[in-house]
């Protein structure tokens, strides 16, 4: 009975797995031509100061949607773009296309904010990022502290002191990094010392049941905590309710971003947002 029930579970593996591996074949094939079938298009949320509750920065994220498979979500397609390189030439794509509308709301006359962009832990390493990322700029016509690069800890996990000498490219050009999803990783604190990283953002996992939890209530604390004496930005991910809002406030974290303000939103609606 216990080997029928094996080899039944086994061949219902094999079949989820096999299921797997053909959609993931089919994302990357049609990931191929994503950009040149302008499939893609990037929306930006908000980021609020708490302090005065105004729009201080957006971070960019990448949407994709074809009409063979519908609107795929980046939780699929950016793992995707990684492991078939295409990450490189598509999330150029992005940082061009961020980079544009920030000077577009620049001219526009709106209040100056910062335009974060997601890299991955592959594009960062390619090897002419930091002049890469400044031709970007300098092309578009954006002062470099107006841009934000968002980065993961996977970044310095292969190969920390290369990490660290491009970050030290990066902020000698004036550009600035934050690191994304913090917490998650393997937050190495001496790494994070020699980071040359000005904001942490705080994962969403830790925000979602801050008002019940005090687990999360505790490390929330201590990563505002900690980033304050290391005189760093501390900005909250996923913040959907007023709950959250009010913890934290309380404990003086500088900045949010999530739903309870806004969803990321087409740069249409972003600019009515800013309008108002
Ligand atoms: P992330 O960079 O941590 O982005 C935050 C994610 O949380 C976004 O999901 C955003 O839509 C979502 N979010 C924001 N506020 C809330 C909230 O209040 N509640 C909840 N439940 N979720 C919220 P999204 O857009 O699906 O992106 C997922 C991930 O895909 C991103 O996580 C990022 O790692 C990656 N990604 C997106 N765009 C790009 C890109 O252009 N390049 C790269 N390399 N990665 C990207
Ligand atoms: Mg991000
Ligand atoms: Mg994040
Ligand atoms: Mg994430």
């Amino acid at each position: 009975q216990v080997k029928r029930a094996g080899r039944h579970d086994f061949r219902f593996f094999t079949a989820a797995m096999q299921q797997r591996a053909a959609r993931h074949l089919q994302v990357v094939n049609a990931l191929r031509y994503a950009l040149e079938r302008e499939q893609m298009h990037v929306v930006y949320q908000p980021q609020v100061s708490l302090k005065t509750g105004r729009i201080v920065g957006a971070e960019a994220l990448l949407r994709w949607s074809t009409p063979e498979l519908g609107v795929v979500s980046p939780a699929e397609f950016i793992p995707a773009a990684e492991e078939s390189g295409l990450i490189v030439a598509i999330g150029d794509w992005v940082l061009r296309q961020a980079v544009r509308q920030a000077r577009g709301w620049l001219d526009a006359g709106f209040p100056p904010m910062v335009m974060a962009v997601n890299l991955s832990a592959i594009q960062f390493r390619t090897a002419d990022l930091p002049s890469h990322v400044a031709q970007v700029l300098y092309e578009e016509g954006l002062p470099p502290e107006y841009l934000e690069l968002e980065l993961t800890e996977g970044v310095a996990v292969q190969d920390p002191q290369g990490a660290i000498a491009t970050m030290n490219q990066l902020h000698d050009r004036g550009i600035r990094m934050s690191i994304d999803d913090f917490g998650t990783g393997f937050s190495s604190l001496s790494h994070l010392k020699k980071f040359k990283v000005y904001k942490l953002k705080i994962d969403q996992s830790f925000v979602r049941d801050i008002s019940t939890d005090s687990e999360d209530k505790a490390i929330v604390s201590a990563i505002i905590n900690m980033a304050r004496s290391l005189g760093l930005t501390t900005i909250a991910e996923g913040v959907e309710t007023v709950e959250q809002l009010e913890f934290l406030r309380e404990q003086d974290c500088d900045e949010m971003q999530g739903y309870h303000f806004s969803k990321p939103l087409t740069p249409d609606a972003f600019r009515a947002l800013l309008e108002r």
